[in-house]
């Protein structure tokens, strides 16, 4: 495929399945169902034209506020919107570079929408939910059996050693410092990370997880000047980033 059109097309495609990422970001903490119900205003239960449904335009063209009652809408939703497209033309650019089929340009960017909803969810709430956590591990294996047999078990030892290896870590933290400091969604994330990036990518992952997490501590220490040694951080949101850049650019060192 034309990489233009591969952009174009992920980008166009990567609004739509962001405006999809946003609201589920939203339902998912609140438990309300993410499949059915149209999508109606939340202010005021008003069903949403169709001009305001047009992801970003709609929310410009409105000046971030609801057509019918002008309560505020939050930027989360462009902002969410753009970084999904984003991702998508990242996707068809990094496929044109390194040469990948079409298969393997739309598998990361499934990857990529899946760790930006991940990221948001956890971000925001500090929770790895299996409903997301689970599907991320299929889809790695899936596209390892996509690759070739030869490379599914790789896949399927990094799963297994990406869970037991965060498992025994949230152990031994608990039974040193007696304080929970890993999530019960971490191991399920890890091994998510497993199935994408096979065994030999794990290091990487947490290398990447390490480094924009101290640049994250970095940033708090320079805005607020002082990070707790308490505080938590969201160690899904860089787990996902660091599964991000493992999967574009490969292991470290390999
Ligand atoms: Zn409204």
């Amino acid at each position: 495929m034309n990489p233009v059109t591969a952009a174009v097309v992920l980008g166009v495609l990567g609004l739509i399945v962001g405006g999809f990422v946003a609201e589920v970001s939203v339902r998912l903490p609140r438990d309300e169902n993410i499949v059915a119900a149209p999508s109606r205003r939340r202010c005021c239960g008003q069903r949403r034209r169709p001009w305001e449904r047009v992801p970003v335009f709609g929310w410009l063209a409105s000046r971030g506020r609801c057509a019918r009652c002008q309560t505020r809408i939050s930027r989360r939703y462009p902002l969410i919107e753009l970084a999904a497209s984003a991702i998508g033309v990242w996707a068809a650019l990094w496929a044109s570079g390194s040469g990948a089929s079409v298969l393997m340009m739309a598998a990361t960017a499934v990857l990529g929408w899946q760790l930006l909803l991940i990221a948001i969810v956890d971000g925001e709430n500090f929770w790895l939910p299996d409903i997301l956590t689970l599907p991320l591990i299929a889809t790695g294996l899936v596209v390892a059996i996509a690759t070739g047999w030869d490379v599914v078990l790789s896949h399927l030892i990094g799963a297994a050693a990406g869970f037991g290896g965060l498992r025994l870590v949230g152990w031994l933290y608990q039974a040193v410092r007696k304080r929970q400091g890993l999530g019960g969604g971490d191991p399920f994330l890890f091994a998510g990370a497993g199935a994408w990036v096979g065994w030999l990518g794990l290091p990487s992952v947490l290398l990447w997880a390490c480094a924009v997490g101290l640049s994250l501590v970095f940033v708090l220490l320079v805005v607020r000047r002082s990070v707790g040694a308490t505080e938590k951080l969201p160690f899904g949101v860089v787990l996902a980033v660091g599964i991000w850049l493992t999967w574009l650019y490969g292991p470290l060192g390999l």
